[in-house]
């Protein structure tokens, strides 16, 4: 598909692959319902394959993932778009992610067990999950009747200070964007605005990845206030990042998202998105 005049793009969205909780099938059909003209698959540390779904699918579809990793022992996103899915640099590093992962649920398996809740584990098995997240937990310590919602399971449970919380064994933030670029992808700052990190850390960060060699920082997702909008196309302009944007869907659900639903880059803005990227116009046209 060459790119079309009027381009809906939603690059960042989850399936049930990582903590989505629908089918690669049901969030591409959902993208051609939506009317998204590019979608960008971009799982937690796992790269969903599109090869087979791209035979059939009206929407341009892009091979992505979500990369955990720290900046400043803070807890940050990398969405890296246009993977080679048979890169090795990035697939180790990839394993290595999710081994920490599993080794993570496993270590709150057993403190719900001293908890006396065991079965974390066989219920993940049941799911069609290739990586596991605390967005998994949550679900069971629900299902167990421990917290009420998944908000309070992540309160009460899973968050820092939470009965069975465990740190993330995550890559450093230079790590995930050199395997990212190394499988020859474009790296993108995830959702800048929900760090905890005030808004001089925050240009510090945004710095930090833009010296680290990043590409592009993601300037538009749901939920953002005008305000985080234009500090973040700013800092963008500062640095010379281009933009990016995202639904970062997991769940219909979830109301205040929706596939390709978040506020659109227009005007002068739309210059510096991510699609005038060569990597992009060399993969879509
Ligand atoms: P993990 O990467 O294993 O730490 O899991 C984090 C995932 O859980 C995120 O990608 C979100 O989808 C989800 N999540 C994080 N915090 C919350 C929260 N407070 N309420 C609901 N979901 C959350
Ligand atoms: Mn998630
Ligand atoms: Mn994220
Ligand atoms: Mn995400």
């Amino acid at each position: 598909m060459r790119y079309k005049a009027a381009m809906k793009l939603d690059l960042h969205c989850h399936t049930h692959h990582s903590d989505g909780t629908q089918s690669l099938d049901w969030v591409v059909e959902r993208a051609e319902q939506n009317a998204v003209t590019h979608l960008a698959i971009t799982d937690h540390d796992f790269v969903t394959d599109l090869r087979e779904i791209a035979k059939t699918a009206n929407v341009e579809l892009i091979s992505g993932v979500e990369i955990s990793c720290f900046w400043s022992n803070t807890e940050i996103h990398v969405v890296g778009l246009f993977i080679d899915t048979a890169n090795d640099d990035l697939g180790r590093l990839l394993e290595k992610q999710r081994a920490s992962r599993t080794a993570r649920v496993r270590a709150m398996s057993e403190r719900l067990v001293d908890l006396g809740v065991p079965g974390l584990m066989d219920y993940l098995d049941t799911l069609p999950a290739e990586v596991y997240t605390r967005s998994h937990v949550a679900n069971f310590v629900v299902q167990k009747g421990l917290s009420r919602t998944r908000q309070k399971a992540f309160k009460q449970y899973l968050g820092k200070g939470g009965k069975v919380y465990e740190p993330g064994n995550w890559c450093e933030l230079d790590q995930a964007i050199n395997a990212i670029q190394s499988a020859g992808g474009i790296s993108v700052l995830a959702h800048p605005g929900r760090y905890p990190l005030n808004k001089r850390k925050l240009a510090e960060l945004v710095e930090g990845f833009a010296s680290a060699k990043g590409d592009a920082l993601e300037v538009r997702y749901p939920n953002i206030d005008p305000q985080m909008m234009a500090r973040l196309e700013s800092l963008a302009l500062n640095t010379g990042l281009l933009l990016s944007g995202g639904s970062d869907f997991h769940d219909p659900e979830a109301h205040w998202t929706d596939v390709g639903k978040f506020p659109a880059i227009r005007g002068e803005a739309a210059k510096r998105g991510v699609h005038h990227h060569a990597r992009w116009s060399a993969s879509v046209g």
